[in-house]
Protein backbone atom coordinates (compact mmCIF):
# COMPACT_ATOMS: atom_id res chain seq x y z
CA UNK A 1 0.00 0.00 0.00
CA UNK A 2 1.28 3.65 -1.12
CA UNK A 3 1.69 5.71 2.32
CA UNK A 4 0.04 8.95 2.50
CA UNK A 5 1.74 11.84 3.07
CA UNK A 6 -0.06 11.93 6.61
CA UNK A 7 1.00 8.77 7.42
CA UNK A 8 4.95 8.94 6.41
CA UNK A 9 6.91 9.08 9.60
CA UNK A 10 9.11 12.34 10.49
CA UNK A 11 12.78 11.25 10.44
CA UNK A 12 13.83 9.50 13.37
CA UNK A 13 17.15 7.84 14.69
CA UNK A 14 14.99 5.08 16.76
CA UNK A 15 11.89 3.26 16.63
CA UNK A 16 11.32 3.91 20.48
CA UNK A 17 13.43 5.29 23.08
CA UNK A 18 13.01 3.40 26.40
CA UNK A 19 14.28 5.50 29.73
CA UNK A 20 15.37 3.49 32.44
CA UNK A 21 17.34 0.28 32.62
CA UNK A 22 15.56 -1.18 35.32
CA UNK A 23 14.21 -4.71 35.03
CA UNK A 24 11.52 -3.19 33.41
CA UNK A 25 13.05 -1.22 30.82
CA UNK A 26 15.26 -3.90 29.68
CA UNK A 27 12.54 -6.35 29.54
CA UNK A 28 10.24 -4.03 27.01
CA UNK A 29 13.44 -3.15 24.99
CA UNK A 30 13.71 -6.79 24.49
CA UNK A 31 10.17 -7.08 23.59
CA UNK A 32 10.65 -4.21 20.91
CA UNK A 33 14.06 -5.47 19.64
CA UNK A 34 12.90 -9.19 19.27
CA UNK A 35 9.73 -7.63 17.15
CA UNK A 36 11.87 -5.97 14.87
CA UNK A 37 12.22 -2.55 16.03
CA UNK A 38 15.13 -0.32 16.74
CA UNK A 39 15.32 0.81 20.32
CA UNK A 40 17.59 3.55 22.33
CA UNK A 41 17.79 2.25 25.86
CA UNK A 42 18.88 4.79 28.17
CA UNK A 43 20.19 4.56 31.81
CA UNK A 44 23.14 4.08 34.20
CA UNK A 45 23.43 0.33 34.80
CA UNK A 46 21.60 -0.19 38.13
CA UNK A 47 23.59 0.00 41.35
CA UNK A 48 24.99 -2.75 43.02
CA UNK A 49 23.89 -3.57 46.41
CA UNK A 50 26.37 -6.56 47.18
CA UNK A 51 28.96 -4.44 49.25
CA UNK A 52 31.96 -6.88 49.10
CA UNK A 53 32.87 -9.45 46.13
CA UNK A 54 32.44 -12.28 48.44
CA UNK A 55 28.65 -11.57 49.79
CA UNK A 56 27.15 -14.46 47.80
CA UNK A 57 23.83 -12.72 47.71
CA UNK A 58 21.85 -9.16 46.68
CA UNK A 59 19.88 -8.07 49.10
CA UNK A 60 17.19 -7.32 46.66
CA UNK A 61 15.00 -10.11 45.86
CA UNK A 62 11.94 -10.30 43.62
CA UNK A 63 9.02 -12.89 44.33
CA UNK A 64 8.40 -13.88 40.29
CA UNK A 65 5.14 -14.51 38.88
CA UNK A 66 3.88 -17.46 36.40
CA UNK A 67 3.33 -15.04 33.94
CA UNK A 68 6.88 -13.32 34.50
CA UNK A 69 8.35 -16.69 34.13
CA UNK A 70 6.87 -16.89 30.58
CA UNK A 71 8.11 -13.40 29.61
CA UNK A 72 11.46 -14.27 30.42
CA UNK A 73 11.34 -17.81 28.83
CA UNK A 74 9.77 -16.16 25.88
CA UNK A 75 12.79 -13.98 25.59
CA UNK A 76 14.97 -16.75 26.32
CA UNK A 77 16.42 -15.52 29.05
CA UNK A 78 14.91 -17.72 31.97
CA UNK A 79 17.12 -20.35 30.84
CA UNK A 80 21.01 -18.49 31.20
CA UNK A 81 19.83 -18.08 35.20
CA UNK A 82 21.98 -20.04 36.78
CA UNK A 83 19.60 -22.88 39.16
CA UNK A 84 21.94 -21.93 41.76
CA UNK A 85 20.84 -18.52 41.88
CA UNK A 86 16.52 -19.86 41.52
CA UNK A 87 14.45 -20.64 44.19
CA UNK A 88 11.61 -22.58 43.82
CA UNK A 89 8.40 -21.74 46.48
CA UNK A 90 6.65 -24.96 47.33
CA UNK A 91 5.02 -23.39 50.09
CA UNK A 92 3.67 -20.39 51.83
CA UNK A 93 2.24 -19.88 55.14
CA UNK A 94 0.65 -16.91 56.10
CA UNK A 95 -0.11 -15.67 59.53
CA UNK A 96 -2.88 -13.10 61.16
CA UNK A 97 -2.12 -11.14 63.99
CA UNK A 98 -4.15 -13.34 65.73
CA UNK A 99 -5.40 -16.89 65.35
CA UNK A 100 -5.46 -16.45 61.84
CA UNK A 101 -3.34 -18.66 59.23
CA UNK A 102 -3.20 -19.46 55.65
CA UNK A 103 -1.20 -21.77 54.26
CA UNK A 104 -1.03 -22.83 50.09
CA UNK A 105 0.62 -24.94 48.77
CA UNK A 106 2.30 -25.75 45.31
CA UNK A 107 0.82 -29.22 44.93
CA UNK A 108 -2.58 -28.42 45.87
CA UNK A 109 -2.84 -26.31 42.82
CA UNK A 110 -0.73 -29.06 40.36
CA UNK A 111 2.45 -27.10 39.84
CA UNK A 112 6.42 -27.60 40.84
CA UNK A 113 6.17 -24.02 42.16
CA UNK A 114 3.98 -21.50 43.70
CA UNK A 115 6.59 -18.56 42.59
CA UNK A 116 10.53 -17.98 41.97
CA UNK A 117 12.66 -16.15 44.27
CA UNK A 118 15.66 -14.07 42.40
CA UNK A 119 17.85 -11.68 43.24
CA UNK A 120 17.56 -8.50 41.41
CA UNK A 121 21.17 -7.97 40.20
CA UNK A 122 21.33 -11.94 38.86
CA UNK A 123 18.03 -10.64 37.06
CA UNK A 124 20.15 -8.01 35.53
CA UNK A 125 23.18 -10.33 34.46
CA UNK A 126 20.99 -12.54 32.41
CA UNK A 127 19.24 -9.12 30.64
CA UNK A 128 22.31 -6.93 29.80
CA UNK A 129 23.64 -10.18 28.46
CA UNK A 130 20.90 -10.94 26.03
CA UNK A 131 20.24 -6.89 25.05
CA UNK A 132 24.55 -7.39 23.97
CA UNK A 133 23.02 -9.84 21.23
CA UNK A 134 20.13 -8.20 20.08
CA UNK A 135 21.65 -5.90 16.99
CA UNK A 136 17.80 -3.97 17.45
CA UNK A 137 18.74 -2.22 20.85
CA UNK A 138 21.38 0.20 21.70
CA UNK A 139 21.97 1.15 25.17
CA UNK A 140 23.68 4.33 26.23
CA UNK A 141 25.46 4.04 29.73
CA UNK A 142 23.58 8.11 30.68
CA UNK A 143 20.80 9.50 32.54
CA UNK A 144 18.64 11.40 30.71
CA UNK A 145 18.73 15.34 30.87
CA UNK A 146 16.11 16.80 28.84
CA UNK A 147 13.13 15.73 26.97
CA UNK A 148 11.49 17.63 24.26
CA UNK A 149 8.68 17.53 21.92
CA UNK A 150 9.12 18.63 18.35
CA UNK A 151 6.03 18.48 16.36
CA UNK A 152 5.22 14.14 16.34
CA UNK A 153 8.60 13.55 17.65
CA UNK A 154 10.69 13.71 20.90
CA UNK A 155 13.87 14.72 21.50
CA UNK A 156 15.79 13.14 24.12
CA UNK A 157 18.94 14.44 25.35
CA UNK A 158 21.83 12.95 27.40
CA UNK A 159 25.65 14.47 27.88
CA UNK A 160 26.65 11.97 24.89
CA UNK A 161 23.92 13.01 22.34
CA UNK A 162 20.36 13.99 21.29
CA UNK A 163 18.24 11.46 19.87
CA UNK A 164 14.57 11.64 17.78
CA UNK A 165 12.19 9.59 18.67
CA UNK A 166 8.68 9.13 17.71
CA UNK A 167 7.85 6.90 21.45
CA UNK A 168 9.14 7.27 24.77
CA UNK A 169 8.81 4.74 27.15
CA UNK A 170 9.04 5.92 30.87
CA UNK A 171 10.55 3.36 32.78
CA UNK A 172 12.34 5.07 35.15
CA UNK A 173 10.55 4.37 38.15
CA UNK A 174 8.07 5.80 41.19
CA UNK A 175 9.90 8.97 40.65
CA UNK A 176 9.52 9.21 37.07
CA UNK A 177 11.20 12.48 35.53
CA UNK A 178 9.90 11.66 32.16
CA UNK A 179 6.55 11.13 33.55
CA UNK A 180 7.16 15.08 34.74
CA UNK A 181 8.82 16.63 31.94
CA UNK A 182 5.71 14.72 29.78
CA UNK A 183 2.91 16.42 32.12
CA UNK A 184 1.75 13.07 32.72
CA UNK A 185 -0.07 12.88 36.65
CA UNK A 186 0.64 10.67 39.19
CA UNK A 187 -1.50 10.03 41.86
CA UNK A 188 0.81 9.23 44.95
CA UNK A 189 0.51 8.03 48.67
CA UNK A 190 3.08 7.92 50.81
CA UNK A 191 2.54 4.73 53.15
CA UNK A 192 5.00 6.70 55.74
CA UNK A 193 6.21 3.22 55.82
CA UNK A 194 9.63 1.24 55.04
CA UNK A 195 10.52 -2.03 53.74
CA UNK A 196 13.59 -3.38 55.29
CA UNK A 197 15.84 -6.10 53.18
CA UNK A 198 18.51 -8.08 54.42
CA UNK A 199 19.85 -12.00 53.76
CA UNK A 200 20.71 -13.83 56.56
CA UNK A 201 21.80 -17.92 56.90
CA UNK A 202 19.65 -19.80 58.69
CA UNK A 203 19.89 -23.36 60.94
CA UNK A 204 16.93 -25.16 59.84
CA UNK A 205 16.09 -25.93 56.54
CA UNK A 206 13.33 -23.62 54.76
CA UNK A 207 12.24 -26.07 52.91
CA UNK A 208 11.14 -24.02 49.96
CA UNK A 209 8.75 -22.22 51.93
CA UNK A 210 7.85 -18.68 51.88
CA UNK A 211 6.08 -17.02 55.42
CA UNK A 212 4.70 -14.10 56.13
CA UNK A 213 3.44 -12.46 59.51
CA UNK A 214 0.57 -9.50 59.61
CA UNK A 215 1.68 -7.65 63.41
CA UNK A 216 -0.97 -5.04 62.69
CA UNK A 217 1.35 -2.30 61.72
CA UNK A 218 4.08 -4.42 60.36
CA UNK A 219 4.43 -7.38 57.85
CA UNK A 220 7.50 -9.55 57.99
CA UNK A 221 8.26 -11.82 54.91
CA UNK A 222 10.98 -14.85 55.15
CA UNK A 223 11.59 -15.62 51.60
CA UNK A 224 14.02 -19.01 50.90
CA UNK A 225 16.87 -18.64 49.02
CA UNK A 226 19.24 -21.29 47.61
CA UNK A 227 21.25 -23.12 50.25
CA UNK A 228 20.61 -22.55 54.04
CA UNK A 229 19.41 -18.67 53.49
CA UNK A 230 16.18 -16.74 53.73
CA UNK A 231 15.64 -13.10 52.66
CA UNK A 232 14.01 -10.96 54.81
CA UNK A 233 11.46 -8.33 53.85
CA UNK A 234 9.93 -6.48 56.56
CA UNK A 235 7.82 -3.62 55.97
CA UNK A 236 7.00 -0.93 58.78
CA UNK A 237 6.00 1.79 59.91
CA UNK A 238 8.54 5.03 59.32
CA UNK A 239 9.78 5.58 62.70
CA UNK A 240 10.38 1.83 63.42
CA UNK A 241 12.09 1.35 60.66
CA UNK A 242 14.15 4.47 61.10
CA UNK A 243 14.84 2.98 64.88
CA UNK A 244 15.47 -0.66 63.27
CA UNK A 245 18.11 0.81 60.85
CA UNK A 246 20.48 2.26 63.97
CA UNK A 247 20.53 -1.23 65.16
CA UNK A 248 24.06 -3.53 65.14
CA UNK A 249 23.27 -6.49 63.06
CA UNK A 250 23.22 -8.54 65.87
CA UNK A 251 21.04 -6.64 67.46
CA UNK A 252 18.84 -6.48 64.43
CA UNK A 253 18.56 -10.34 64.33
CA UNK A 254 17.53 -10.16 68.25
CA UNK A 255 14.97 -7.57 67.18
CA UNK A 256 13.77 -10.31 64.70
CA UNK A 257 13.84 -12.95 67.29
CA UNK A 258 11.07 -11.16 69.53
CA UNK A 259 8.31 -10.61 67.28
CA UNK A 260 5.76 -12.58 66.81
CA UNK A 261 6.50 -14.97 70.24
CA UNK A 262 9.92 -16.26 68.47
CA UNK A 263 8.49 -17.79 65.79
CA UNK A 264 11.23 -16.54 63.44
CA UNK A 265 13.62 -18.34 65.53
CA UNK A 266 11.37 -21.12 66.05
CA UNK A 267 10.96 -21.87 62.09
CA UNK A 268 14.94 -20.75 61.53
CA UNK A 269 16.84 -21.28 64.49
CA UNK A 270 19.73 -18.57 64.72
CA UNK A 271 19.58 -15.84 61.84
CA UNK A 272 23.66 -15.10 60.58
CA UNK A 273 23.42 -11.81 58.74
CA UNK A 274 25.18 -12.41 55.05
CA UNK A 275 25.52 -8.23 54.31
CA UNK A 276 24.16 -5.12 55.63
CA UNK A 277 20.50 -4.27 55.46
CA UNK A 278 18.58 -1.58 53.33
CA UNK A 279 15.51 0.18 53.67
CA UNK A 280 13.46 1.54 50.85
CA UNK A 281 10.37 3.69 51.11
CA UNK A 282 6.76 2.33 50.52
CA UNK A 283 4.07 3.95 48.75
CA UNK A 284 0.80 3.58 46.36
CA UNK A 285 0.35 5.29 43.51
CA UNK A 286 -0.97 5.19 40.09
CA UNK A 287 -0.98 7.44 36.64
CA UNK A 288 -4.45 8.27 35.54
CA UNK A 289 -2.97 8.17 31.96
CA UNK A 290 -0.74 5.65 30.73
CA UNK A 291 -0.22 7.16 27.28
CA UNK A 292 -0.14 10.66 25.66
CA UNK A 293 1.46 12.34 22.72
CA UNK A 294 3.88 9.41 22.45
CA UNK A 295 4.92 8.92 25.89
CA UNK A 296 3.71 5.91 27.50
CA UNK A 297 4.73 4.95 31.27
CA UNK A 298 5.71 1.58 32.33
CA UNK A 299 6.34 -0.16 35.57
CA UNK A 300 6.78 1.85 38.52
CA UNK A 301 6.78 4.96 36.49
CA UNK A 302 2.63 3.92 35.72
CA UNK A 303 1.95 1.83 38.84
CA UNK A 304 3.25 1.39 42.66
CA UNK A 305 2.45 -0.97 45.33
CA UNK A 306 2.91 -1.96 48.89
CA UNK A 307 5.01 -4.91 48.20
CA UNK A 308 3.07 -7.33 50.95
CA UNK A 309 2.14 -9.24 48.00
CA UNK A 310 5.12 -9.06 45.90
CA UNK A 311 3.69 -7.89 43.00
CA UNK A 312 5.28 -4.24 41.79
CA UNK A 313 7.93 -6.05 39.62
CA UNK A 314 5.36 -8.72 38.12
CA UNK A 315 2.75 -6.00 37.07
CA UNK A 316 5.90 -4.48 35.50
CA UNK A 317 7.02 -7.52 33.50
CA UNK A 318 3.26 -7.75 32.06
CA UNK A 319 3.12 -4.42 31.52
CA UNK A 320 5.92 -5.37 29.20
CA UNK A 321 4.13 -8.68 27.66
CA UNK A 322 1.40 -7.33 26.63
CA UNK A 323 3.09 -4.93 24.33
CA UNK A 324 4.36 -8.52 22.98
CA UNK A 325 0.68 -10.04 23.21
CA UNK A 326 -0.01 -6.90 20.69
CA UNK A 327 2.66 -7.03 18.54
CA UNK A 328 2.36 -10.73 17.77
CA UNK A 329 -0.71 -10.14 16.26
CA UNK A 330 0.37 -10.22 12.09
CA UNK A 331 -1.95 -7.75 11.90
CA UNK A 332 -1.12 -5.49 13.91
CA UNK A 333 2.77 -5.75 13.84
CA UNK A 334 2.39 -4.83 9.79
CA UNK A 335 0.37 -1.57 10.87
CA UNK A 336 2.81 -0.73 13.34
CA UNK A 337 5.78 -0.88 11.07
CA UNK A 338 4.16 0.71 7.96
CA UNK A 339 2.73 3.18 10.80
CA UNK A 340 5.68 3.18 13.21
CA UNK A 341 5.24 3.07 16.66
CA UNK A 342 3.50 5.83 17.64
CA UNK A 343 0.35 4.07 16.54
CA UNK A 344 -2.21 5.62 18.89
CA UNK A 345 -4.68 2.42 18.60
CA UNK A 346 -2.21 0.08 19.45
CA UNK A 347 -1.07 2.14 22.90
CA UNK A 348 -4.41 2.63 23.54
CA UNK A 349 -5.63 -1.24 23.30
CA UNK A 350 -1.98 -1.69 25.40
CA UNK A 351 -3.66 1.22 28.24
CA UNK A 352 -7.04 -0.61 28.85
CA UNK A 353 -5.54 -3.46 29.33
CA UNK A 354 -2.90 -2.88 31.13
CA UNK A 355 -4.98 -0.76 33.86
CA UNK A 356 -7.88 -3.67 33.77
CA UNK A 357 -4.91 -6.06 35.12
CA UNK A 358 -3.41 -3.87 37.29
CA UNK A 359 -6.89 -2.54 38.93
CA UNK A 360 -7.88 -5.17 40.84
CA UNK A 361 -4.10 -5.95 42.25
CA UNK A 362 -3.84 -2.39 43.35
CA UNK A 363 -6.93 -2.61 45.32
CA UNK A 364 -6.81 -6.26 46.98
CA UNK A 365 -2.84 -4.80 48.33
CA UNK A 366 -3.97 -1.60 49.42
CA UNK A 367 -6.98 -3.04 50.83
CA UNK A 368 -4.53 -5.90 53.06
CA UNK A 369 -2.29 -3.26 54.08
CA UNK A 370 -5.62 -1.12 55.29
CA UNK A 371 -7.37 -4.12 56.84
CA UNK A 372 -4.25 -5.27 58.88
CA UNK A 373 -3.30 -1.52 60.11
CA UNK A 374 -7.56 -0.81 61.52
CA UNK A 375 -7.56 -0.16 64.83
CA UNK A 376 -11.30 -0.51 65.05
CA UNK A 377 -13.26 -2.96 67.58
CA UNK A 378 -13.72 -5.81 65.39
CA UNK A 379 -11.30 -5.42 63.05
CA UNK A 380 -8.63 -7.96 64.48
CA UNK A 381 -11.33 -10.52 64.74
CA UNK A 382 -12.66 -9.88 61.05
CA UNK A 383 -9.15 -10.19 59.39
CA UNK A 384 -7.90 -13.71 61.38
CA UNK A 385 -11.74 -15.31 60.76
CA UNK A 386 -11.47 -14.66 57.14
CA UNK A 387 -8.02 -15.95 56.95
CA UNK A 388 -9.15 -19.14 58.54
CA UNK A 389 -12.75 -19.63 57.24
CA UNK A 390 -10.55 -19.17 53.44
CA UNK A 391 -7.73 -22.08 55.07
CA UNK A 392 -10.41 -24.18 55.24
CA UNK A 393 -11.66 -24.02 51.81
CA UNK A 394 -9.67 -25.92 49.29
CA UNK A 395 -11.61 -24.85 46.56
CA UNK A 396 -11.16 -21.11 47.21
CA UNK A 397 -7.85 -21.06 48.00
CA UNK A 398 -6.70 -23.02 44.96
CA UNK A 399 -8.51 -20.39 43.10
CA UNK A 400 -6.61 -17.99 44.67
CA UNK A 401 -3.29 -19.36 43.87
CA UNK A 402 -4.13 -19.98 40.75
CA UNK A 403 -5.03 -16.08 40.04
CA UNK A 404 -1.82 -14.94 41.98
CA UNK A 405 0.39 -17.35 39.85
CA UNK A 406 -1.38 -17.17 36.40
C1 LIG B 1 11.10 -3.95 49.77
C2 LIG B 1 10.52 -4.26 48.43
C3 LIG B 1 10.32 -5.58 48.04
C4 LIG B 1 9.77 -5.87 46.79
N1 LIG B 1 9.56 -7.17 46.44
C5 LIG B 1 8.97 -7.45 45.26
C6 LIG B 1 8.71 -8.82 44.87
O1 LIG B 1 9.01 -9.77 45.61
N2 LIG B 1 8.11 -9.06 43.67
C7 LIG B 1 7.74 -8.03 42.84
O2 LIG B 1 7.18 -8.30 41.77
N3 LIG B 1 7.97 -6.74 43.17
C8 LIG B 1 8.58 -6.42 44.35
N4 LIG B 1 8.83 -5.12 44.68
C9 LIG B 1 8.50 -4.05 43.72
C10 LIG B 1 9.63 -3.86 42.70
O3 LIG B 1 10.83 -3.57 43.38
C11 LIG B 1 9.33 -2.73 41.72
O4 LIG B 1 8.01 -2.81 41.28
C12 LIG B 1 10.27 -2.83 40.51
O5 LIG B 1 11.62 -2.79 40.93
C13 LIG B 1 10.00 -1.70 39.53
O6 LIG B 1 10.86 -1.84 38.43
P1 LIG B 1 11.00 -0.68 37.36
O7 LIG B 1 11.99 -1.19 36.36
O8 LIG B 1 9.66 -0.23 36.90
O9 LIG B 1 11.62 0.56 38.17
P2 LIG B 1 13.02 0.71 38.91
O10 LIG B 1 13.51 -0.59 39.41
O11 LIG B 1 12.84 1.83 39.88
O12 LIG B 1 14.02 1.17 37.75
C14 LIG B 1 14.00 2.46 37.20
C15 LIG B 1 15.36 2.74 36.58
O13 LIG B 1 15.32 4.01 35.90
C16 LIG B 1 16.52 4.71 36.16
N5 LIG B 1 16.31 6.16 35.94
C17 LIG B 1 15.65 7.05 36.71
N6 LIG B 1 15.69 8.29 36.16
C18 LIG B 1 16.41 8.19 35.01
C19 LIG B 1 16.82 9.12 34.01
N7 LIG B 1 16.52 10.43 34.05
N8 LIG B 1 17.55 8.66 32.95
C20 LIG B 1 17.86 7.34 32.86
N9 LIG B 1 17.52 6.42 33.80
C21 LIG B 1 16.80 6.83 34.85
C22 LIG B 1 16.85 4.36 37.60
O14 LIG B 1 18.20 4.59 37.88
C23 LIG B 1 16.48 2.87 37.62
O15 LIG B 1 17.56 2.06 37.21
C24 LIG B 1 9.39 -4.81 45.92
C25 LIG B 1 9.60 -3.47 46.30
C26 LIG B 1 10.16 -3.19 47.55
C27 LIG B 1 10.34 -1.75 47.94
Amino acid sequence: MQMTSSTVPSPHDYDAAIVGCGVVGLVASLVLASAGFKVLVVGRRPQQFVAQPEQRFDPRVFALSHRSQRVLDKLRVWDNIPSDKVQPVSDMQIWGDTQGQLRFSASDTGVESLTWIIEQSCLFEVLFAAMRYQPGIEWQDAKVEGLSRERDMWAVVTNLKTSRVPIVIAADGAQSQTRRQAGLDFELRDYSAEGVVCTYQIEKPHHGTARQWFFGDSVLAMLPLPGPHVSMVWSMPLHQSQAFMQLGPMQMVDRIAGVGQGAVQQWYGHLQPVGSAHAFSLKHGVAPVWFDQGVVLMGDAAHVIHPLAGQGLNLGLEDAAELANLLTSRKRLLAVQRLGLADEQLWRAWERRRKAACAPVHFLTDGLHTLFRLDLPGATWVRNKGMQIVNQLPMLKRWLSQQAMR
